[in-house]
């Protein structure tokens, strides 16, 4: 196992995720406990030291899993990490409270402290609530920090380089570390390149997350597949992937979510050392990426702006159109795209064609602008999503 230096520990530098664990049915709660303590045992065998987990993980099943499946190591052999749902926490719907949310996840977890803890997707919609100081939520996580209950705090972003920047600007001095989604494609569809470098010239440590981008990753057609197999015939896809992040300025901590004992040793196998891809294996995986940015060529230059009545954010908009047709974790994007708040929207474009003019790309933004105010209609919102949680959430504690 390959192993990263952060402070005074050495953690593993591949760590298990634990949102996508193996289920015994559909339904996402029915973990298959038997197959998990597998996985975790040939991770623990190969020097796998970080497990992460988060509330809603498996509707809020995973902490007790993977709780119970380290309570058969020495609780010095593991480190465990969990989060803070506050991004749940922004329109009214739910209020879950950090001293109540922590306790029960110490309880469900099985430990009386966690070695890292995050405040869990940070984006431009869940600021309103994180950077609210009336809310205190990040004072409590201060606090058991003192006190020991917390080792290491940091956040998980899910935003926008922009949202990063402030949000880093504001807090960063009390936080350890910052977990974003980074892969060969997120490097520009989600600028994952200028977040590295917001985290870096903050003095955090990246933590990466989806590096195989769901699975979207881990299988190509057959004609793409043969190409990467004439380069490396020892290596799947998934594990290109991950090479990849051994050619950008080193991540201390790769989670992957893993979901069986076969991913789990694919994995083990290319975190035993270390493989970084070549130019010519770079540039297979740059025209792959290049097949999934979706097709709006936005470069981000923002000559459009400046003219545009509206103010609207013109890139970031286009940005998010991409990742509409990308697809992926859209639930996450309806979350930032509710928080950009009223009057900055697609939909609230006048069509006044200023932004056409001024593209150096002859980006048709008025039709780009429709086609995703339309796309945004064929999604539940995140106000939606919300209120079914809460429903199911107040069903649960009746029963
Ligand atoms: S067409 Fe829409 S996005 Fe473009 S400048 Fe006019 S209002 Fe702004
Ligand atoms: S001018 Fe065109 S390429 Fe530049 S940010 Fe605006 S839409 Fe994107």
């Amino acid at each position: 196992m390959l192993f990263n230096q952060f402070q005074d520990l050495q953690l593993s530098a591949l760590g298990f995720g634990t949102m996508r664990l193996p289920l015994l049915s559909d339904d996402s709660g029915t973990i298959d406990q038997e197959e998990l303590d597998r996985m975790v045992d040939a991770a623990m065998a190969a020097g796998v030291n970080y497990f992460d987990t988060a509330h809603p993980y498996h509707g809020g099943k995973s902490e007790g899993a993977i709780g119970k499946s380290l309570a058969r190591y020495p609780r010095e052999s593991w480190y465990l990490a969990d989060k803070f749902p506050g991004h749940q926490n922004v329109h009214g719907v739910t209020e879950l409270q950090p001293e109540q949310v922590f306790e029960e996840q110490l309880e469900r977890c099985g430990v009386d402290y966690f070695d890292f803890y995050l405040l869990h997707n940070v984006n431009e919609s869940s600021m309103r609530y994180y950077c609210n100081p009336e809310k205190h939520c990040l004072d409590y996580f201060l606090e058991q920090k003192a006190k020991g209950r917390i080792r290491h705090l940091g956040f998980s972003c899910h935003g926008g380089p922009d949202a990063l920047k402030q949000f880093v600007d504001q807090y960063g001095k009390d936080l350890e570390f910052c977990q974003i989604q980074l892969n060969y494609v997120d490097w520009k569809l989600q600028d994952a390149k200028r977040k590295c470098e917001i985290l870096r010239e903050a003095g955090l440590p990246v933590w990466v997350m989806e590096p195989v981008r769901g699975g979207k990753l881990a299988s190509f057609a057959e004609q793409t597949e043969a190409e990467m197999h004439a380069l490396r015939p020892e290596e799947s896809c998934a594990a290109w992937a991950f090479r990849w992040l051994q050619t950008v300025p080193k991540p201390t901590m790769v989670l992957s979510g893993m979901s069986n004992l076969a991913q789990m040793q694919d994995n083990l196998k290319t975190f035993s050392e270390e493989k970084p891809l070549n130019a010519e294996e770079i540039a297979v995986l740059d025209k792959i990426a290049q097949g999934m940015l979706g097709t709006i060529p936005c470069t981000g230059c923002r000559y459009c702006c400046a003219g545009c009545p509206m103010e609207l954010d013109i890139p970031l908009l286009m940005n998010m159109a991409n990742e509409m047709q990308v697809g992926g974790n859209i639930l996450n994007l309806m979350m930032r795209y509710s928080g950009l708040g009223d009057g900055k929207r697609a939909g609230d474009c006048i069509g006044c064609g200023q932004c056409r003019e001024a593209c150096p790309q002859k980006i048709d933004v008025p039709a780009e602008m429709g086609k995703l105010v339309d796309a945004v209609a064929a999604q539940k919102s995140w106000e939606e999503v919300c209120r079914e949680r809460a429903a199911i959430a107040a069903a649960e504690a009746k029963a």
